[in-house]
C-alpha cells in the first residue's frame, strides 16, 4: 500500500530534473541541521524537535500498515516546534542583514520606472500614531503564505477549487501517552491525522470538505473524538480532559498560475504556499517553502546579474514540481478503493485527482 503521508513532490523532482534537485539537497541538509541545533539547544530544557518515529496508516484497509523511517532512502522527517523554528529562521535572516519591519498594517504595491514600490502603513509603537513608509526595490517576493497578499493585490488569483479544510485540536498533555507514531487513517468523508508534537500535546486532525454536512457538528470535541475512536488506529486516544477547542482552517492545495505570474512586471517572485500550497497529505509544505526560497534566491541572483530568463526558469521549475505533486496526490487518494464511491474520494479521483 502507498504510504499516504509520503506524497513527496520534491523528492520525485530530485530524481528527474535538475535545478530544484540542488535546492532539495541544500534544504534537506539545512533543515536537518536546524532541527539538530534545536534539539541540542532544547536538550533537558523543554520540548524540542525529534526525528520522526514510525508512521502507521489505515488507508485502504483496516489492517494497520507500519512504516519505519529507517527504511526511507531520503532520511527521516522531523517534528519541529514550529514557533521556535519560525523564530530561529527570522533571527537568522536579521543576523544576515535583513531589515525586518513587522508592524505593517497595510501595504500598497505598484511598479514604476522598472522598480517595485511599496507604500506601507505601520502600527504606531507604544501608543504612537501610525506611521507611513515608502520602499523601492528591483525585486518583490510574495512569501505571505496561502493568503498570497502581494500576488492578490497585483491581480493574481489562486488556482484550485479544492474544498479541503481541517478540523484540529491540541489535546491536553497526557503523561501516560507514550506513543510516538504518526497515525493516518482514511474515513468515508475524509482522513485523520494524529501525532504527539514536541510540546507533549497530541494533535488530532480530521480533513474533510467545507460543504460536508457533518462539519458543524464535528466542531464539538466530544463528537470529533467519538468519530475518531471508531477507528482501531485512533481508539486509544483518550484525552485527560475535554476542554479543548476544535479549530477550522482551509487546507486545500492550490497555487499561482506560472503563466499569469510571468505576465507581471519583471522582478516579482513568489515562494512557499504563496506559489504552491500542498494538500496536507503531502507533508511537504514546510520543505517546499524552504526549497522554493532557495531556488528563488538563485533565480534572483541571476536576475540581478542581468540573466534575461531568470524568472522564466524559476517558474518552469515550479511547473515541474506542481505536475509531480498533482500526479502523486491523485495516486495517493486513488489508493483508497474502500471509499471510492463516497463524495470526498470521488472528488479526488476519477479525473479530478490532483487537478489544480
Ligand atoms: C492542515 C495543514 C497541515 C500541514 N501539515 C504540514 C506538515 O505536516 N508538514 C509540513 O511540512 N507542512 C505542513 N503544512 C503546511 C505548512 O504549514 C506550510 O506549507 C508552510 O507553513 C508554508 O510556509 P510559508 O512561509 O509559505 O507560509 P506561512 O508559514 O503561512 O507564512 C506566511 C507569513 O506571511 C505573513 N503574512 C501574511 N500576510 C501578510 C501581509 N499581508 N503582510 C505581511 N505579512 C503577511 C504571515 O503572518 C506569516 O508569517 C500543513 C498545512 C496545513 C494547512
Amino acid at each position: 500500500m502507498r504510504q499516504p503521508a509520503q506524497v513527496v513532490a520534491q523528492r520525485q523532482v530530485k530524481q528527474g530534473t535538475g535545478g530544484h534537485s540542488e535546492a532539495v539537497d541544500r534544504v534537506a541538509l539545512r533543515l536537518a541541521g536546524i532541527a539538530r541545533a534545536q534539539a541540542q539547544a532544547q536538550a533537558g530544557s523543554g520540548p524540542g524537535p525529534r526525528g520522526t518515529c514510525a508512521s502507521v496508516s489505515q488507508w485502504d484497509s483496516d489492517t494497520p500498515a507500519w512504516f519505519d523511517p529507517i527504511r526511507d532512502p531520503h532520511g527521516v522527517g522531523w517534528h519541529l516546534d514550529r514557533l521556535l523554528f519560525d523564530a530561529g529562521v527570522r533571527d537568522g535572516a536579521v543576523e544576515a542583514g535583513v531589515a525586518l519591519v513587522d508592524s505593517v498594517r497595510q501595504l500598497a504595491l505598484s511598479h514604476e520606472g522598472g522598480r517595485w514600490r511599496i507604500d506601507a502603513q505601520c502600527l504606531g509603537q507604544g501608543g504612537a500614531a501610525p506611521s507611513r513608509g515608502m520602499h523601492q526595490t528591483p525585486v518583490l517576493v510574495d512569501a505571505s503564505g496561502r493568503g498570497m497578499a502581494a500576488a492578490r493585490q497585483l491581480g493574481l488569483a489562486r488556482r484550485g477549487r479544492d474544498r479541503l479544510v481541517w478540523l484540529y485540536a491540541h489535546l491536553p498533555v497526557d503523561r501516560d501517552d507514550k506513543d510516538q507514531a504518526t497515525r493516518v487513517c482514511a474515513d468515508a468523508n475524509g482522513w485523520w491525522y494524529s501525532v504527539r508534537v514536541p510540546s507533549g500535546q497530541r494533535v488530532l486532525a480530521f480533513h474533510l470538505d467545507s460543504d460536508d454536512a457533518e462539519l458543524k457538528a464535528l466542531r464539538d470535541p466530544y463528537r470529533l473524538l467519538a468519530k475518531a475512536q471508531r477507528h482501531g488506529l485512533l481508539a486509544g486516544i483518550r484525552p485527560a480532559t475535554m476542554d479543548f477547542p476544535v479549530h477550522l482552517r482551509p487546507a486545500g492545495g492550490g497555487g499561482l498560475d506560472p503563466g499569469a505570474t510571468a505576465a507581471l512586471p519583471d522582478g516579482f517572485f513568489a515562494i512557499g504556499d504563496a506559489m504552491l500550497a500542498f494538500d496536507p497529505i503531502a507533508s511537504q509544505g514546510l520543505f517546499n517553502a524552504l526549497a522554493t526560497a532557495d531556488s528563488c534566491a538563485q533565480a534572483i541572483g541571476r536576475y540581478l546579474d542581468g540573466v534575461g530568463n531568470a524568472r522564466a526558469r524559476y517558474l518552469e521549475e515550479m511547473r515541474t514540481v506542481e505536475a509531480r505533486y498533482c500526479q502523486r496526490l491523485g495516486e495517493t487518494y486513488a489508493a483508497v478503493s474502500r471509499y471510492a464511491r463516497e463524495r470526498f474520494w470521488l472528488r479526488r479521483t476519477a479525473g479530478n485527482a490532483g487537478a489544480l
